[in-house]
């Protein structure tokens, strides 16, 4: 039966148990790389099974439309894969170069971000009763304004280009446009929700708690915890916290707000 295969052609009957194995892997290949096959066809063939025996096993053939690129180990699988990964380690490293170096830094042509983030949001709303914000006036300082948004993204994406370009796998561009976008719009979300709950589905998850206490402790201290939607940039860079060592006055305990007051009962306050 291994005859019947190509570099262009795969095979599989339904009559032998040779077919039925080749029926499980075509089977694979046709769920996941099913853009990539032009044309089906069934025939019956008359097959030698064991040297002497002739049977005759329906062959189902498939033709593919870019053999180069996909094959029974699926690569383009396997890239996205890749780039989800990479994508998800790039933009926790992004957030926190960004807010540490550009929203908490003055630097030259950027110190809209350092004076709507660091002057403004920081000034407004610290780690106490502050932090869930009630005023009107000061819920307009807890977003990004909305051009910045795309504007993130886009920068996000020029060192993606070159690592497209050379390695001329779009995927990669695809999963990364897609990811950035996704992460840096739950960094908004996220965002909102922690200064401004509301009760949301979002709000009741352990993760969000978790979340809730790692920006909590950003505003007490706004040296560390800089990473908003996954804290691991802030991990391997040593700004992590996830208890202070001296007691401070944080918002009422309850819902999305954990307990973070440090463990040793004898630490002073703050
Ligand atoms: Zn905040
Ligand atoms: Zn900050």
């Amino acid at each position: 039966m291994g005859g019947i295969h190509s570099n262009s052609w795969a095979g599989l009957g339904g009559a032998s148990f040779q077919g039925h194995f080749l029926y499980e892997r075509l089977a694979l290949r046709v769920d996941i790389c099913s853009k990539k096959f032009t044309a089906l066809h069934v025939t019956m063939k008359k097959v030698s099974v064991s040297g002497h025996t002739s049977k005759y096993a329906l062959i189902v053939s498939v033709r593919r439309k870019l053999p180069t690129h996909c094959s029974m180990d699926n690569p383009t699988t396997a890239l996205i894969g890749l780039g989800i990964l990479c994508s998800l380690f790039y933009c926790t490293a992004f957030e926190w170069f960004m807010h540490r170096y550009i929203m908490h830094r003055r630097v030259t042509g950027l110190q809209f971000a350092f004076v709507r983030h660091t002057r403004t949001h920081h000034r407004l709303i610290e780690g106490d009763h502050t932090y869930h914000v009630s005023d009107p006036e000061i819920e307009k300082h807890i977003r990004m304004p909305l051009w910045a948004g795309p504007l993130v993204i886009g920068i996000t994406q020029i060192p993606v280009c070159l690592v497209t370009y050379f390695s001329q796998q779009w995927v990669f561009q695809g999963t990364s446009v897609i990811f950035c976008a996704l992460y840096f719009t739950a960094y908004e979300y996220l965002h909102y929700c922690m200064h401004l709950p509301k009760a949301r589905r979002v709000e009741k998850g352990r993760v969000f708690r978790l979340l809730n206490g790692h920006h909590i402790l950003h505003h007490w201290c706004m040296g560390k915890n800089f990473n908003v939607v996954c804290p691991l940039m802030d991990l391997l860079m040593g700004t992590l916290v996830v208890r202070p060592t001296r007691r401070f006055t944080q918002p009422p305990v309850g819902g999305p707000v954990p307990d973070l007051q440090p463990r040793n009962p004898q630490s002073k306050p703050a």
